[in-house]
């Protein structure tokens, strides 16, 4: 025994992508969601992700906690369940020939798995084989150890929409192309890709639909290799992936990204990249779990959007358009709903991250050229999912904070032309209703367009947001009143009687009989109790309307108050997203889905800053863990987590557009976010505890601060924020009118 291996010297650094654990949110069903995520594995924003899969093809919850086996390793595309994969192929070790996912299906154990951002690998005990995957953008290794056999194979899988397979010898290689898309797609969008082995394979067979075809290729309805080596015990069989939207060409130019480099290699580079962007945020506390929690919303809040990009033999940016067809120049991210990533998401990827979101903004620019229209869902193209025009969001939000650097009149012209239009074949795209909102001020109850008011009010916030733009812009004064005007709308569907947001007809009246409880109808998976707060630029108009700030502060503390009641006729079925809300113990407040995620902040607007404080805590205490039941509904793209990361450095954007954080409450002993040009925000909350949640003084810079919201351009200057944490409110802190956020009713009072 020796005793001079001890201390720091053995332990090794723990860097934040130790903290991530993909599993995170992966516990989830059609009933129940606890995130509805995948442990992705994946380069930051990455053309393609990788992912065990435990369900069949046609399954969307391609990998749940709670399965027993894996079928395949495949190369997904997948923004949610709901929306469904394309550009998909999958990989798998068998020993014999097992070749159909339910024969090849194998045992594994949570305990014989290790799952991380830039590496994967399991057990698989029915063939005797340990499976690992590493990835890059465009690319991927996967690396199998099979027992002593002479039938030892990896089944290519090209699914069941079409696909191509083609054994390619000289390079001893499997090559070919799938199509099993879910839409939003040209119709003759593929996915290229090449499987390249190090180890000479001894015989390849191709099946369609499980059937031998004696052939070197083979286009079919379903189309499988199975690569077959002979191996020694433990022997490593290599497998290079890359892929294209373009063409099988650039397929084996993508190749480069791991071509040459062996497993570890790849491995590390992408480690490497996770820290890198990982890191800009560096949090502090001695409690490991919120750690882990943080850093896993860090890693799901920079998956997407993903880059459709690629990088021609030229060393030019191209894309395959899925608007247009064709290979066009130039950028492209996609696989994101704006109506959930518009409130979080994208500030996000503006404070830390800008220079992936100027890129994200050209790619905007590009869709309003191939489709004349900006993407409100996109998944590659565009997709009829949720409401709202909320690219208007997206875009102003990026270019008030100097994060576009091309195109702004082009997206400026882009977001008009989406108040007068809706897309002919894609009716979430544009507006729906237009016509009615432009003239009567809001889209009536008693006409054939569902969820009528959540449009109303997200065009409302979102004309605002065209407003705001176009004065930076300096469009004449006319133009930018129609937008400011309009971005009132919001009151026209307010109903004084209940203080309560509801649908209204044709006539002017209010529908009836009118159920504040009843999700969906006139409102977006929620209720009236949920989109009441759907007015992000005017929380002061809206406390008005209600008759005051103590009579908002009741209607506030009511969504808690009252009970998990629920109507879900409008649904014919409980949904995921009620149910979430009804086994919460928190009334009807719904964090498991977008509409209510920034309503807790408004006690803000009010005076009653301690009542958020309260709030948050519990949210980020009760509703967040890093554990496979760990999120409290969809995690949506980034955003439900983005709301963590936020919430624990004690601010969230409200309103984005304004160029303000509303305060919260901080989670740790201290944070730092490194910012452009070298600069750095620390964040210290002295005291901070789950009990010392309240907020008793806050300096900036060492200068005692009373606001109740930080601006944008003062945390991008960098500085030190420092609260001071007490277990008592604070009642007299942020409880003056000078104190609030912005609210366009204040505009030409105190700003
Ligand atoms: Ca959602």
């Amino acid at each position: 025994m020796s005793f001079f291996l001890c201390g720091t010297t053995l332990r090794a650094e723990v860097s934040p992508v130790d903290y991530v654990n993909p599993l995170m949110g992966t516990m989830s069903k059609k009933e129940l969601s606890t995130g509805n995520t995948y442990p992705a594995v994946a380069v930051p924003w990455g053309m393609n992700f990788w992912t065990p899969q435990t369900a069949f093809t046609g399954d969307n919850w391609t990998y749940t906690y709670t399965a027993d086996k894996i079928c395949g390793f495949k190369q997904t595309h997948q923004p949610s369940p709901w929306i469904g994969d394309y550009g998909q192929i999958s990989l798998m070790p068998v020993v014999g020939p097992k070749f159909t996912e339910q024969d090849r299906a194998s045992w594994f154990s949570h305990k014989a798995e290790t799952s991380t951002p830039y590496y994967y690998s399991v057990y698989l005990a029915d063939h005797d084989v340990f499976a690992e995957m590493a990835p890059a953008d465009r690319a991927a290794v996967l690396r199998f150890r099979f027992p002593e056999t002479d039938s030892a194979y990896v089944v290519v899988d090209a699914f069941d929409s079409g696909s191509y397979i083609k054994v390619d010898y000289k390079r001893n290689a499997i090559v070919g192309w799938s199509t099993r898309n879910s839409g939003g797609v040209t119709d003759d969008f593929k996915n290229y890709f090449i499987v390249k082995f190090d180890v000479p394979f001894s015989d390849v067979v191709l099946l369609d639909d499980y059937t031998p075809v004696h052939a070197d290729c083979k286009e079919g309805s379903h189309v499988v290799a199975a690569v077959r080596f002979a191996t020694s015990r433990g022997q490593a069989v290599n497998a290079s992936v890359a892929s294209s939207f373009i063409c099988a060409e650039q397929a084996v130019l993508n190749l480069k990204e791991v071509d040459g480099k062996d497993f570890d290699h790849v491995k590390s580079e992408a480690r490497d990249r996770w820290n890198d962007v990982l890191g800009r945020i560096m949090v502090k506390t001695d409690d490991r779990r919120p750690m882990e929690t943080f850093y896993t919303c860090l890693y799901r809040s920079l998956l997407f959007p993903r880059k459709l990009y690629e990088v021609n033999a030229e060393g030019r940016k191209v894309h395959y358009s899925p608007y247009c067809g064709g290979t066009r120049e130039g950028v492209m991210y996609t696989d994101t709903g704006f109506w959930d990533t518009f409130r979080a998401l994208f500030p996000l990827l503006n404070l830390v991250y800008p220079e992936v979101n100027e890129e994200i903004q050209e790619g905007l620019a590009n869709t309003y050229r191939e489709s004349g229209f900006l993407p409100e869902w996109a998944s590659p193209g565009h997709r009829h999912c949720m409401v709202g025009n909320n690219s208007a969001s997206v875009v102003a939000d990026a270019y008030l904070k100097n994060v576009t650097k091309s195109d702004a009149a082009l997206l400026y012209k882009a977001m008009i032309n989406g108040t007068e239009n809706v897309h002919p074949s894609v009716p979430s795209t544009g507006r729906l209703g237009a016509s009615y909102y432009n003239t009567l001020g809001y889209i009536p109850y008693d006409v054939d367009i569902p969820e009528n008011v959540a449009r109303t009010l997200e065009y409302a916030y979102d004309d605002w947001c065209i407003y705001k733009m176009g004065q930076r812009l300096g469009r004449p004064e006319k133009e930018t009143a129609l937008f400011r005007d309009r971005s009132m709308n919001y009151k026209n569907v307010f109903d004084s009687d209940n203080n309560l947001m509801r649908g209204r007809n044709r006539d002017g009246k209010f529908q009836s009989p009118f159920n504040p409880y009843k999700w969906g109808d006139a409102f977006t998976e929620g209720n009236s109790w949920h989109y009441t707060w759907s007015v992000f630029h005017d929380v002061e108009g809206l406390a008005q309307l209600m008759g005051g700030h103590e009579k908002m502060g009741c209607m506030l503390d009511s969504v808690f108050v009252v009970p998990p009641v629920f109507d879900d006729s409008y649904y014919g079925y409980c949904i995921h997203e009620i149910r979430e809300m009804q086994i919460m113990n928190m009334g009807n407040y719904a964090h498991g889905n977008q509409p209510i995620q920034h309503m807790v902040y408004l006690y803000n607007y009010i005076g009653q800053p301690w009542k958020a404080q309260y709030r948050l805590r519990e949210v980020m205490d009760k509703l967040y863990s890093p554990t496979p039941d760990g999120y409290c509904g969809d995690e949506d793209n980034g955003q439900t987590s983005a709301w963590y990361v936020f919430s624990s450095l004690g601010f969230y954007p409200v309103c984005p557009g304004s160029g303000e954080y509303v305060i919260g409450t901080p989670l740790f002993d201290s944070a730092e976010i490194k910012l452009r040009d070298g600069r750095v925000l620390k964040i210290r909350a002295q005291g901070v505890s789950s009990e010392n949640r309240y907020i008793d003084g806050i300096t900036v810079n060492g200068v005692a601060y009373d606001k109740n919201y930080f601006d944008h351009d003062m945390i991008v200057n960098g500085g030190e924020i420092v609260f001071d944490m007490v277990s008592k409110p604070n009642y007299t802190r942020g409880t003056g009118p000078d104190s609030y956020p912005y609210s366009l009713s204040n505009e030409n009072l105190t700003k």
